[in-house]
């Protein structure tokens, strides 16, 4: 998924200053005859699961450590039937696990491994949020590093040489995943992108990150965004959306600081370009790309990255900004600047 335009030497560059005209996806043409084809994207997967408003507060809330359905249900204050269709869900996709309650009657829902792995997802999209989206006021959340001891703010790093990682420094090429399927939109659940929802019970910085990128159409509009596409018209023809949806989004990301809107030629016509808050997203997006590499696309990355800064294939790792350890769900606690039950 994501990024840049194509440079002719085969590795290609820069999100955000190519000018590009063509735009051209990772190394491949587009297809032309049949139906509408879309690259095969590992975020795209990760964001069907996570991206539902409720299924994301329940993974949340089983990071915080809730486990049975009433607590759950009490936290969320969410409708019986529809916490038993999320679980039900992160159940079939092997994000938790139930068994017999150890201590209490019932059943308990724990993250497994995969939905464990989703803790740096968490954590880059509260990097982002911490960043640009409290209004001036302390964070929600204090993440504390037991492993080092310290308070910590996860900071998203190249796995090769351990610097942050910057959009404007990254390049991609295809992977072995790459490739196109038919386009569908899915939408799981009727009530699945409602705002209103994220921030129920609790203030939160990943809450507010996803109510930028959590909308499907804002999503795939900065996916192309990264690939490239910055006019109007050509966003139209590469995603199939109508106008008046498509200005509504965009009109809502210049809104939110993530484009800005700059004439070209003459008359009215726009392009949408990344501002520096725009260009941040990118971290929290390629954090959900290996997640879903590594679990959704069995390990066949549609996509790869190298980091101009150090010239090396990597990922991106999500680190504790005192020790540089990799930040684990088990080996964080935390304090909460605000009251709950
Ligand atoms: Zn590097
Ligand atoms: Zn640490």
């Amino acid at each position: 998924m994501i990024f840049p335009a194509q440079l002719t030497d085969g590795v290609s560059r820069l999100p955000l200053s190519a000018t590009s005209k063509t735009t051209r996806s990772s190394g491949e043409e587009r297809p032309q005859a049949g139906p509408r084809l879309e690259r095969h994207c590992s975020v795209r997967k990760t964001v069907e699961i996570v991206l539902d408003s409720w299924t994301f507060l329940v993974v949340r809330e089983a990071f915080f450590g809730v486990r049975r359905f009433d607590k759950f249900q009490s936290r969320l204050g969410v409708p019986r039937q529809t916490l038993s269709s999320r679980l039900a869900m992160l159940v079939e996709n092997g994000i938790l696990f139930s068994r017999k309650g150890v201590v209490a009657r019932g059943h308990e829902y724990l993250l497994t491994k995969k939905g464990k792995d989703l803790f740096s997802t968490m954590l880059s999209l509260m990097e982002f949020g911490d960043k640009w989206l409290t209004g001036g006021v302390p964070p929600p959340l204090t993440l504390i590093h037991k492993t080092c001891g310290h308070v910590c703010h996860p900071a998203t790093v190249c796995s090769d040489c351990r610097a942050p990682v910057q959009a404007i420094e990254v390049n991609f090429r295809d992977g072995p995943g790459a490739g196109f399927s038919p386009f569908e939109i899915r939408h799981r659940f009727r009530r699945s992108s409602d705002p209103a929802l994220l921030e129920r019970v609790r203030p939160c910085s990943v809450a507010r990150s996803l109510r930028i990128i959590g909308d499907r159409w804002s999503f795939l509009i900065l996916r192309e965004g990264w690939f490239g596409v910055r006019r109007f018209d050509e966003m139209m023809e590469k995603l199939g959306i109508s106008s008046n949806i498509l200005a509504d989004r965009l009109s809502r990301l210049v809104e939110a600081g993530i484009f800005r809107k700059e004439r070209y030629g003459s008359g009215e016509r726009f392009e949408y370009r990344f501002t520096e808050m725009g260009r941040d997203l990118y971290k929290p997006m390629i954090v959900m790309m290996r997640w879903g590499d590594r679990w959704l696309s069995g390990g066949r990355s549609p996509l790869r990255l190298r980091h101009r800064r150090c010239g090396q294939d990597f990922e991106p790792l999500v680190v504790c900004s005192h020790c540089g350890d990799e930040i684990a769900a088990q080996d964080t606690a935390y304090r909460l600047t605000y009251e709950i039950d």
